[in-house]
């Protein structure tokens, strides 16, 4: 899981994370939801250190990835992101795109690497897809490879940030499902998003920012259904 403690972050003297303290135990799903610019994208980037805390802890899979002396790969290893865009590598094939960091990284053979590649672009359902090249893809196919070259690594925590917005409609619902799986199979998730089906659907908690500070969080249902702060009232009129 991941724990961040009273986590504060600036670009200059724009305070963007103003103190969010925010956990996900072990198997649990946190859907992270709240507008444009509240700081979500750069809480995420600071739980894998793509961004430097300014102050605060943050524990992730046996890490304190604010502790100055932390070895930042080891700790990456743990944490698999997936981005609003894929970020697959256009020369490579999806098989390939889940390979190269298992090889170069985790130093796996690439008999071995590549057996843990098709097991998990089975489990995104693109096993007969493996030898295609990104640009044969549709965007959903191409991000369910980039959430199975993410699960590759073996990580404790998975990260999405809008892992459906930049996807056309019709197939937004194949990589929801990909992350409803792999919710039910105990994996351990902390989701931007603003799919409030999804949220209310697969999330345990679900947690609103706005301004860089945790507006409310709890049981997805409450918060989405019944939110009892204005902001959280505000946000969810305008998306829902
Ligand atoms: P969205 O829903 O639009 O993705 P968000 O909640 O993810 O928004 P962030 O991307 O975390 O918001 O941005 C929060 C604030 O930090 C914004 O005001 C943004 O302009 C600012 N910001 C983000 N990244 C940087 C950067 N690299 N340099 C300077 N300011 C930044
Ligand atoms: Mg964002």
């Amino acid at each position: 899981g991941v724990a961040i403690k009273d986590l504060r972050k600036s670009y200059g003297s724009n305070e963007v994370l103003k103190g969010i303290s925010l956990d996900v135990a072990p198997g649990e799903v946190v859907c992270l939801i709240g507008p444009s610019g509240s700081g979500k994208s750069t809480l995420l980037r600071c739980v894998n250190l793509l961004e430097q805390p300014n102050e605060g802890t943050i524990h992730v899979g046996g890490f304190e990835a604010t502790d100055p002396d932390v070895d930042i790969d080891k700790m990456r290893r743990k944490v698999g992101m997936v981005f609003q865009q894929f970020n697959l590598f256009p020369h490579l094939d999806a098989k390939r795109n889940c390979s190269i960091a298992q090889t170069k990284v985790l130093k796996r053979s690439q008999a071995e690497a590549d057996k843990v590649s098709m097991h998990n672009l089975e489990r995104v359902g693109l096993g007969h897809l493996a030898d295609r090249f990104p640009d044969q893809l549709s965007g959903g196919q191409q991000q369910r490879v980039a959430i199975a070259r993410a699960l590759s690594m073996d990580p404790e925590l998975m990260l999405f940030d809008e892992p459906t917005s930049a996807l056309d409609p019709e197939t937004v619902g194949d990589v929801l499902s990909v992350m409803r799986n792999l919710a039910k199979e105990g994996m351990t998730m902390l989701v931007v998003t603003h799919e409030m089906g999804f949220a209310r659907e697969v999330a345990d908690r679900v947690v609103f920012m706005d301004g860089g500070v945790v507006v409310e969080e709890g049981v997805a249902e409450q918060v989405i259904s019944s939110p009892t702060q204005p902001r959280t009232k505000e946000f969810l009129r305008r998306v829902l």
